[in-house]
């Protein structure tokens, strides 16, 4: 049975945004049951909860926002949070955007790991995909099935020497979290960076908190795993799927996606009704599902 669970200390990172450029401090906070996770914008006095209804943007990050005070790059966060079973929790930030670290959610982990895991007592319901779903958006398709636990098939296609393809299936849990996925860092195309620049975005780019390809392979350093690519794309839909705001139970194969999709793919399936909130503990499920 999934249990509410905060940090048991507060803690405090700064780091920059990737898109702002701007240098940001971030504080995790612990948070009473019920709460949720809820980002607090200090500098505004105002705070947005991390669900699905409040994503405003998805363009190259997940923004939050509500009536024009937004919070951005959410993602690698998120994801930490949901794999770690960080149910309730004040993020407090002084800026737009939340601090990118090294590009990775290897910052984040250790400083939920450092704070500690308190369990709340209180049980949670669960996310669960009833029935298949299928979901496309010009070259993103992403297809969603009953299954036992959380899993995420990723596949990716770039017309690069280092990437070209690749594929990762995954269950999601918190060792694989740390492991596998947690270590993989954004990634960028050189050639796009002057386009990136000019529309305000990567401001705080670099060769130390992203992976930048030129033509050939990576300006400037070595790749953490071979596919660190495709990982990177389960931790930024990890991210993007938990603002279902639940514990998810599903199988998720996912072709080429992106921010945008993996929203536009939660907002369908929501809307489609495939899913159920289930409400039950935990072991009445998998009774109730082995005797279907
Ligand atoms: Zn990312």
């Amino acid at each position: 049975m999934p249990f509410q669970k905060t940090i048991k200390s507060e803690s405090l990172l700064t780091g920059i945004g990737i898109h702002s450029g701007k240098k940001i401090n971030l504080k995790l906070i612990p948070a009473p049951r019920d709460t949720g996770i809820v980002f607090y914008r200090k500098d505004k006095n105002f705070s947005i909860k991390a669900k699905l209804p409040f994503v405003v943007d998805t363009t190259f990050a997940t923004t939050l926002g509500i009536d024009g005070i937004k919070i951005r790059t959410v993602e690698h966060l998120l994801a930490t949070l949901y794999s770690l079973g960080i149910t309730n929790l004040f993020i407090e930030i002084d800026s737009s955007e939340v601090p990118v670290m090294d590009g990775s959610a290897i910052d984040f982990t250790k400083a939920i790991k450092k704070a500690g895991i308190a369990k709340q007592g209180k049980s949670l319901s669960i996310f669960k995909i009833t029935k298949p779903f299928f979901y496309e958006e010009s070259h993103s398709k992403i297809f969603a099935k009953p299954y036992k636990g959380f899993r995420i098939t990723y596949k990716i296609f770039y017309d690069h020497p280092l990437i070209k393809e690749q594929s990762l299936s995954i269950e999601i849990n918190e060792q694989n979290f740390i492991n596998e996925i947690a270590p993989a860092r954004t990634f960028g195309f050189l050639k796009d960076i002057h386009f990136l620049l000019k529309n305000g975005f990567a401001k705080g780019g670099s060769l130390e908190n992203a992976l930048v390809l030129d033509e050939k392979g990576i300006i400037g350093g070595s790749l953490r795993f071979k596919d660190e690519f495709v990982r990177h794309k389960i931790l930024d839909a990890i991210g993007d799927l938990s603002l279902v705001g639940y514990p998810i139970q599903g199988h998720f194969i996912i072709e080429k996606g992106g921010h945008t999709s993996h929203i536009n793919f939660l907002r369908k399936i929501i809307e489609t009704g495939s899913y159920e909130l289930v409400e039950e503990p935990y072991f009445n499920l998998r009774l109730s599902t082995q005797t279907i």
